[in-house]
């Protein structure tokens, strides 16, 4: 691939709306310019509308998109995340690597089209349903990234360590068993999968890495957590873990360790620039204090935390101790980063009976008084280092991803540019993005897909087999 040359109208660089941007990608598919007010070169393609960074999907579970709308009923008197949980499993345990591939593939072109250009798959599925192990450690893990190769976006795969069930359960449960992997199977996974795609040549078609995670603090013991910093003491790729998502876990907690998931954490010093709290949904004012301290990232699923009644965090807070807010598709019911945004907003709103509470008054830490554009920038940031991208943006040396908005979607038409990413977010009734890029290459072109026909019918194969009667 040689040095390639776009134009666009507008885009978005250094946390605003730049007029007439030259962007121009390496043989390695990363920006080596972006220069706003640039007439636009002979040689470059004119780009169709406004163009923003793609942002990282910061959490998702891929199949979980299998059951996304069929858990929208209630038989019994109750039903929250545990029983919610409990029907989620019976998923987790009929997908096979064929299947995985396939729902995989189209949830990435879904997360395409909804403005995502790289995934982080905290993934946990990692053995047959009854335990047993496949002939292939990574198995599951390659059907990951072939269906991130297919679809043409980038992966951070991201194992788990999982070992019980709860704080004080010596294993895990009958229908937990193909969840299982101590801490060095985690590290040799992780290494092993960026090896293998690395000898494969498969990180030239979409980029390619892995991290890795602990489930949370209920599913981990101490030792186990201990021994994976051990093996992973001079690795500076992202360390994802589930916390405070659940008041039972809290107490669970509180009761096991004296402490609760986050103030647990910090308490070991183990926190760092590496590590990525997913949710971190009921945390104290001192627990907060203690992220921002120790350079930690914090990962928030709106759609998914509202759809399984998880609660409310305390975002003006995080945003205050200036700790940047990734988002995550999760169980993947929502596949836009449009909508998670929006719902970040609006549960606050819900919640304390303001507007714009997300925005950041000028005066603040790090100003901004548009609410879209406050998130987005966290967003973007927070994103990029939770998939192991320091670097993350339009921006020279940063890998060359951008989404294209259609300049005929209605929300956008005769509005002032800069309220355009507040249109987008706030006034769009979802209309995808016209043209994403990942890497210098182009995952969708004029809303179109290549191989969605393809993708889409495994996709309903997979689903009429899980589902059908
Ligand atoms: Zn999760």
């Amino acid at each position: 691939m040689s040095v390639q040359r776009y134009w666009a109208p507008a885009a978005w660089v250094g946390g605003g709306w730049q007029p007439s941007v030259v962007l121009e990608v390496d043989a390695a598919g990363h920006w080596s310019r972006i220069e706003a007010g640039a007439p636009a070169p002979q040689d470059a393609e004119r780009l169709a509308g406004p163009v923003l960074p793609g942002l990282v999907d910061a959490h998702s579970h891929a199949f979980q998109r299998a059951f996304a709308g069929l858990a929208e009923r209630r038989d019994g008197d109750d039903d929250d995340f545990w029983s919610w949980r409990d029907r989620m499993y019976k998923v987790a345990n009929a997908v096979t690597p064929d299947s995985l591939r396939a729902i995989a593939a189209h949830l990435y072109v879904e997360l395409l089209r909804g403005g995502y250009t790289q995934v982080c798959e905290f993934h946990y599925l990692q053995h047959r349903a009854d335990g047993t192990p496949y002939d292939d450690p990574l198995a599951l893990s390659m059907a990951l990234a072939d269906a991130a190769a297919d679809a043409g976006i980038g992966l951070t795969l991201l194992p788990v360590l999982y070992e019980r069930a709860g704080f004080g359960a010596p294993a895990l449960r009958p229908d937990q068993r193909r969840f299982h992997a101590g801490a060095a199977d985690v590290w040799q996974r992780s290494r092993e999968f960026e090896r293998r795609v690395a000898a494969a040549g498969r990180a030239s078609l979409v980029p390619l890495n892995a991290g890795l995670a602990i489930h949370s603090v209920r599913a981990a013991a101490e030792p186990a957590i201990v021994e994976l910093r051990r093996l992973a003491h001079a690795f500076d790729g992202p360390i994802h873990v589930h916390v405070a998502e659940q008041r039972a876990e809290l107490r669970d907690c509180l009761a096991a360790t004296g402490k609760t998931p986050v103030a647990w954490l910090a308490s070991q010093g183990w926190l760092d620039a590496r590590w990525q709290l997913v949710h971190a949904t009921h945390v104290d004012a001192a627990e907060i204090a203690a992220t921002a301290a120790s350079g930690a990232g914090v990962v928030i699923c709106p759609s998914t935390e509202g759809n399984l009644g998880d609660g409310f965090t305390d975002v003006p807070a995080w945003l205050a101790a200036d700790v940047d807010l990734a988002v995550g598709s999760d169980s993947n019911v929502t596949r836009s980063w449009r909508e998670e945004l929006r719902w970040m907003e609006y549960g606050q709103r819900l919640k304390l009976e303001r507007r714009n509470v997300c925005a950041q008054p000028r005066g603040s830490g790090r100003p901004q008084p548009d609410t879209a554009a406050s998130l987005f920038e966290r967003a973007r940031a927070g994103g990029g280092r939770a998939a192991g991208h320091a670097n993350w943006g339009l921006a020279a040396g940063a890998r060359a991803d951008l989404l294209v908005a259609d300049p005929d979607d209605a929300s956008l038409l005769g509005l002032p540019q800069a309220r355009w990413l507040d249109a987008l977010v706030f006034s769009s009734p979802g209309r995808p993005w016209r043209d994403v890029m990942v890497a210098g290459r182009w995952a969708l072109r004029q809303h179109h897909h290549v191989q969605v026909a393809r993708i889409a019918s495994s996709f309903a194969r997979a689903m009429g087999e899980l589902w059908g009667d």
